[in-house]
C-alpha cells in the first residue's frame, strides 16, 4: 500500500499528473468564467447592493454535490485503523471468510484434473487467432504500436466465450426431471450427505407445476468450484466461481471480486497491460467495468477483490461517478484499509522478500489507477456543464453522458435475465434483494 512506502515515481505517474494538471486547467476556466459572471451581475445590479446570491437567497448546490459515499471514495485515508466496534468487527469477519475464495482452486491437481474438461485446442486456436490480427491491428497503425491484448488475454477471452457459449448453464428454476415442466420454489431444504460431501450447505427445493406430476426437484447450490464442472448449471455465483477457477487452471493470475449489492465476478491479471481486467462471465463481458452502472443503472457501495495473494477495494473501477454510489457505512474507510493490510499481509506471510516486493510495486500501481478514474470523473463533470449551468453556478443538468449511452445499448439478454432473477426492474430503480438469492455464492 501506498501509504506505508515511499516509493520511486514510476512511469504511470506521468499520466496522473497530466489528467490532474488537465482537470486543474479545467476547473480554472469554469471558476473564471463564474466569476466573470458574477462580476457582471454584480455591476448590472444596484450598484450599492450586493449580488443576490451572497446572502439572504437559498444557495445553488455546489459544484460537486457528491454524498458522503463517494466523497470517501475519493478521500481514502492515509492511516488505516483496526476495527473497534462490533458493526466494523463484523464487516473484518465477512470479508476474512470472502477471501478464502480463491484459495480453493489452489491446488495443482485439480486444476490438471479441470483442464480436461477444457477443449484446450480450440481455445488455443482461436487466441492464436486473435492476437495475431490485434497485432496486425497494431502495426497498420504504426511503429512502436502495442497490440490491444496480449497472448495469454487472448486466451482468457476464448475461455469466457466457450464457457458462456457451449459450457454453463444458467438456471433459475431447475425444470422437473420427470416430466420436464417448469417448477415453483416452495424453500428451502436441508442438504443431504452426498449434497454436503460435494460442498453444498444450501439447497432449493422446487415443487413441478404439472398437478398430475408434482414432483419435487431438488436444486443444490454448489460451492466447489470443481463439483460445478460436472453440474455445469447455477446463478452468478456457480458461474463466478467455476470460471475464475478455469482462469486459474490456464494459468492466468485471478481475482474472485465480491460485490455489497449481491453480485460476484472475476478479475485476470494482463501481462501484456500490466493491469487487472474486468471479466464478467455471465454477460460474456471483457474490460467494461462500467457495465453495473452504466450499463445496468445500478448502484454501487463495496466492490472488494480477493486473490491468492492479495485483497483490493476496487469499487472506484467500477464506480465511478456519485450518482452509482451508494452509502459506504459497513465500516470507517480507515477500518476498511486496515482489513485489506491484514489479508494482504496473511496471504503474503510465506512469500519471498522479492515477491513482497513486486506485489506491493502492483499494489501501489494500482491505486495510482483507482485515484486517476477519480480524477477523470470530476474532470468529466465539469466538461459536461453546460454554459447555463456554469452562469447560473449549478451541476444540476448535466448533458447527457455518451459513455453512459453506449454503454446501455451494450446491455445482453443476459444482463436483463440477471436483474429479472434479481426482480430488479432496470436502469435507475434502487437494488433489490431476492431473499432467496441472498448469497450469490
Ligand atoms: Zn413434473
Amino acid at each position: 500500500m501506498e501509504h506505508s512506502h515511499a516509493a520511486p515515481r514510476a512511469a504511470a505517474d506521468v499520466d496522473t499528473d497530466k489528467l490532474a494538471h488537465e482537470m486543474t486547467e479545467r476547473f480554472r476556466q469554469v471558476l473564471s468564467t463564474r466569476r466573470m459572471n458574477e462580476l457582471t451581475s454584480r455591476s448590472l445590479s444596484r450598484p450599492s447592493s450586493p449580488a443576490p446570491r451572497d446572502f439572504g437567497t437559498p444557495q445553488p448546490p455546489p459544484m460537486h454535490n457528491a454524498p458522503p459515499s463517494y466523497s470517501s471514495l475519493r478521500n481514502i485515508p492515509l492511516v488505516p485503523q483496526a476495527p473497534q466496534d462490533a458493526r466494523s468487527l463484523r464487516f473484518k469477519n465477512m470479508l476474512h471468510s470472502l477471501s478464502n475464495m480463491p484459495l480453493r482452486w489452489e491446488n495443482p491437481g485439480l486444476l490438471d484434473e479441470a483442464l480436461r474438461v477444457v477443449p484446450l485446442e480450440q481455445i488455443y486456436n482461436e487466441a492464436e487467432e486473435e492476437s495475431q490480427i490485434l497485432q496486425a491491428e497494431a502495426e497498420s497503425l504504426g511503429e512502436g504500436k502495442k497490440a490491444a491484448w496480449g497472448y495469454q488475454d487472448c486466451v482468457v477471452r476464448a475461455l469466457l466465450r466457450w464457457f458462456k457459449r457451449s459450457f454453463f448453464s444458467w438456471v433459475n428454476n431447475p425444470a422437473c426431471s420427470r416430466c420436464y415442466s417448469p417448477t415453483i420454489g416452495v424453500g428451502m431444504a436441508a442438504p443431504l450427505p452426498d449434497e454436503q460431501a460435494r460442498g453444498a450447505n444450501q439447497v432449493e427445493l422446487y415443487k413441478c407445476s404439472v398437478e398430475q406430476c408434482g414432483a419435487y426437484e431438488r436444486y443444490p447450490r454448489y460451492n466447489d468450484a470443481f463439483v460445478l464442472l460436472q453440474t455445469r448449471r447455477g446463478r452468478v455465483g456457480e458461474w463466478a466461481n467455476c470460471f475464475s477457477m478455469l482462469c486459474r487452471a490456464v494459468g492466468s493470475r485471478v481475482r474472485w471480486v465480491w460485490n455489497s449489492e449481491d453480485h460476484v465476478w472475476t478479475e485476470i491479471y494482463s501481462l501484456h497491460r500490466k493491469r487487472w481486467v474486468h471479466v464478467d462471465v455471465c454477460e460474456e463481458a471483457w474490460d467494461k467495468p462500467r457495465l453495473y452502472t452504466d450499463g445496468w443503472g445500478k448502484k454501487l457501495s463495496y466492490c472488494i477483490a480477493f486473490s491468492a495473494d492479495g485483497a483490493m477495494d476496487v469499487t472506484r473501477r467500477y464506480v465511478r461517478n456519485s450518482n452509482h454510489s451508494l452509502e459506504r457505512n459497513r465500516a470507517p474507510e480507515a477500518v476498511l484499509l486496515h482489513i485489506m493490510d491484514e489479508i494482504r499481509a496473511l496471504r503474503r506471510n510465506n512469500m519471498s522478500k522479492q515477491d513482497k516486493f513486486r506485489l506491493e510495486g502492483e499494489d501501489m500501481r494500482e491505486n495510482r489507477e483507482l485515484r486517476s478514474y477519480v480524477i477523470s470523473s470530476i474532470a468529466h463533470e465539469v466538461s459536461r456543464m453546460s454554459v447555463d449551468d456554469i452562469i447560473n453556478g449549478r451541476s444540476r443538468h448535466p448533458r447527457p453522458d455518451p459513455d453512459a449511452q453506449k454503454a446501455a445499448e451494450g446491455r445482453t439478454g443476459g444482463a436483463s435475465e440477471w436483474i429479472r432473477t434479481r426482480g430488479e426492474g432496470g436502469r435507475g430503480t434502487p437494488n433489490q434483494q431476492n431473499p432467496r438469492d441472498q448469497h450469490p455464492r
